[in-house]
């Protein structure tokens, strides 16, 4: 349980800081690297003192992900190993999820993993931003599109001009 990103957007239910844990464990099925956390998809962590029952709120991805059934699986897997067997998740489309809310050490293990991560959608004015998607693999920005389409519906196929190595981008959304 090392290197917990700072959500600003978790709620804490009382006493709920390790079902909380358990939960943003969960690694994204689709893109192993990554936990939900990380991912931005984990909403909320709400535990009932009275009753302990776990209430887990997230925001489901791409919408051709089929991803989800398997996400509320290993939450309450995890949840129940945590002591935590009465759990609920619920599933919120409002607002919807972004590339954006990719934390910044779930943006370092995408492309530690060779996925080109998303680059941001909505302008921060700090820097100034390039719409090249960078090789993960050499760095360069000669890179072109192969298919809209990698290995799940959510990432792309590139391809880099300059070491030639095909690589994974994941969709700004
Ligand atoms: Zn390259």
């Amino acid at each position: 349980m090392s290197a917990r990103s700072a959500s600003p957007t978790i709620a804490n239910g009382t006493g709920g800081a390790s079902a909380r844990e358990a939960a943003a464990s969960v690694v994204d099925p689709e893109i192993r690297v990554i936990t939900i956390d990380e991912l931005g998809i984990l909403r909320a962590v709400e535990e009932d003192p009275a009753s302990g029952r776990v209430t887990v709120t997230i925001t489901p991805t791409y919408t051709g992900c089929p991803a989800m059934d398997v996400i509320r699986a290993d939450i309450r897997r995890a949840l129940t190993a945590a002591g935590h067997p009465d759990a609920e998740v619920r599933t919120v489309y409002s607002p919807p999820w972004s590339t954006d809310w990719i934390s910044e050490g779930g943006r370092a293990k995408l492309a530690a993993a060779g996925i080109a991560p998303p680059a941001p959608v909505r302008t921060a004015g700090v820097v100034s931003l390039t719409l090249a998607v960078r090789c993960p693999q050499c760095g360069s920005p000669e890179t072109e599109q192969v298919s809209r389409f990698g290995s799940t519906a959510c990432k792309a196929l590139w391809r880099c001009r300059s070491c030639s190595e095909p690589f994974d981008h994941l969709k700004a959304l």
